[in-house]
């Protein structure tokens, strides 16, 4: 009777303490605030180490009769935690997602972000509008390195071995035979030997010369012309850059030539315009002179056709180059090269 007594109170102690676990475990599930805070309750209540096992381990005191009743209680208070911790977790997912359904709308009718939009470089500009103005004359565009070897860039182009061109100064040489290409000419000579008269050539590129100031840049641009053919004649010369200046800049633009002497040309001519800046009248830029020089030009020198195997009886023809930074600063008026280098976007957007 004594022990029946006590196995009495045992009993109803558990019971108690399994209510008020279970009074307590539904209140947290209440009380949470979300996914997170759910998982935790069901640690706390439910996990290894959770409040009903720690309550599991005071079975092995009751009697073997009354060990499955209270055993019975702790499932049924399990499955009734559980059954509650479920519908509220699909609840706090389901209120998870209308949130983010609410505050993650997309406005399809927002307009876009645009990518910033980029302009082409007043270096490029002009080289395409010269090749543009040269291909309505008939000119292809041609190409080279801008590795060379020594006799495209200088011996095939008449420049004797002691010409001061090839001195270290001016050339980048990589080794005794190759270096960095100091004009587009070399293009003239590679075109020349694949091809037979007549030619018609506009030759763009990057050259390099040892030189650096406020008008000079070791890296540099050039245009190279060359027209090859039967007949060819100084006054056709002065025909196509006349052409050529008048719709580069401007109708009335005057061209003037002026003697002078490059290896590779004979006779050899400087070409000047007429000031952009004052129209002839005089001005800084121009030096009061009213004349820009802006190319390079003259008949091609007989000793470059030996060079390449073509009779220079029987064909004749011409070649200019010019330095694609210098008409570009005339032609937009900037007022100092390095701009063109150093790639300052405020500058560039006005292009
Ligand atoms: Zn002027």
């Amino acid at each position: 009777m004594k022990h029946s007594h006590s196995l009495f109170l045992k009993v109803t102690s558990m019971r108690e303490q399994l209510q008020r676990m279970r009074d307590a475990a539904l209140q947290s599930i209440e009380q949470a605030d979300g996914e997170s805070s759910l998982q935790d309750v069901r640690v706390r209540f439910l996990g290894r180490k959770g409040e009903l096992t720690g309550l599991m381990k005071g079975l092995g005191a009751l009697s073997p009769e009354e060990r499955p009743i209270v055993g019975q209680l702790v499932n049924t208070i399990k499955d009734e935690i559980e059954s509650c911790l479920e519908s509220a977790l699909t609840s706090a997912r389901e209120q998870e997602i209308n949130r983010r359904l609410q505050t993650e709308r997309i406005d399809v009718t927002l307009p876009g972000r645009r990518l910033p939009c980029g302009t082409r470089h007043p270096i490029t500009l002009v080289i395409e509008e010269v090749c543009d103005i040269f291909a309505g004359l008939g000119f292809s565009v041609a190409e080279g390195p801008e590795i060379e070897h020594d006799w495209y860039n200088f011996e095939a182009l008449n420049f004797p071995p002691e010409h001061p061109a090839r001195d270290m100064q001016d050339t980048f040489f990589v080794d005794n035979n190759l270096l960095l290409r100091t004009h587009t000419s070399p293009v003239q000579i590679r075109t020349m030997l694949k091809q037979k008269p007549p030619v018609r050539i506009i030759a763009p590129g990057t050259v390099y010369r040892c030189d650096s100031d406020a008008t000079h840049s070791p890296m540099f641009h050039q245009i190279e012309g060359l027209m090859v053919d039967k007949g060819v004649t100084f006054g056709d010369l002065k025909g196509m850059l006349t052409v050529f200046t008048n719709q580069l800049f401007g109708q009335k633009t005057g061209v003037r030539l002026r003697p002078s002497f490059f290896p590779f040309t004979e006779p050899s001519a400087e070409v000047d315009i007429a000031c952009v800046i004052c129209g002839g009248k005089g001005c800084r830029v121009c030096k009061q002179s009213g004349w820009l020089e802006i190319l390079g030009a003259g008949m091609v020198d007989p000793e470059v056709y030996r060079h390449v195997n073509y009779d220079a009886e029987e064909i004749s023809g011409f070649a200019f180059g010019m330095g694609i930074e210098r008409i570009a600063m005339l032609k937009y008026g900037i007022n100092d090269m390095r701009l063109l280098f150093e790639n300052d976007v405020r500058f560039l957007r006005q292009f």
